[in-house]
């Protein structure tokens, strides 16, 4: 068992494990004491940070293994009317092991989106609205998850960070905003 008193530490743009394809667990892997270890620790730095999800290269482990929430609580500083518009509602805690992205909706969503490894930026990426992911759950199991809305672009954001590829490389970067100015400027907007 994991007695970490801290979370783990987050890892920033730059460090080359960000840029790694991710290695694959087996199950036998995936059951082993250090990777529950692992996912239960990943959980409490996602929660601290706070965030809605983080893949495991963003806590120095070149691993396919993501964890998700949404907590209602998050909502908090948006409106029912931005919440609307994100399709975003609450999503339970999951564990994303070896995912695959069976389907993405051609038709897609624009919004400002953010990621722990960059700090302070923030801005507007283009997600399927709706995805089909298939992979392991913490205990090896095969899952299959169809997410639209919110759920399906933290699927797409974690399913990238597992590839070496970052929500930067796909932001608008003419949108891109520091939070102060987010804020100040583009949260209102839709
Ligand atoms: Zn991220």
């Amino acid at each position: 068992m994991s007695n970490l008193e801290s979370a783990l530490k987050i890892v920033n743009i730059g460090e080359p494990v960000l840029r790694k394809p991710a290695k694959i667990l087996t199950k036998e892997e995936i059951l082993k004491e250090e990777t529950q270890a692992l996912i239960q620790e990943m959980k409490k730095t996602m929660h601290e940070a706070p965030g809605v999800g983080l893949a495991a290269p963003q806590v120095g482990k070149s691993l396919q293994i993501a964890v998700i929430e949404d907590r209602e609580e998050y909502h908090k500083s948006w409106t029912p009317a931005q919440l609307e518009a994100r399709k975003r509602v609450p999503v339970p805690f999951h564990v994303i092991i070896n995912p695959k992205i069976v389907f993405r909706s051609q038709e897609m969503t624009e919004f400002y989106e953010g990621c722990l490894s960059i700090p302070n930026l923030i801005g507007v990426v283009s997600r399927s609205k709706e995805v089909i992911v298939e992979c392991l759950n913490e205990r090896g199991e095969p899952m299959k998850i169809h997410a639209s809305g919110w759920f399906a672009r933290i699927l797409q954001h974690e399913f990238d960070h597992l590839n070496g590829i970052l929500n930067i490389d796909k932001t608008v970067t003419t949108t891109l905003t520091n939070f102060e100015n987010f804020e100040k400027y583009w949260k209102a907007k839709s």
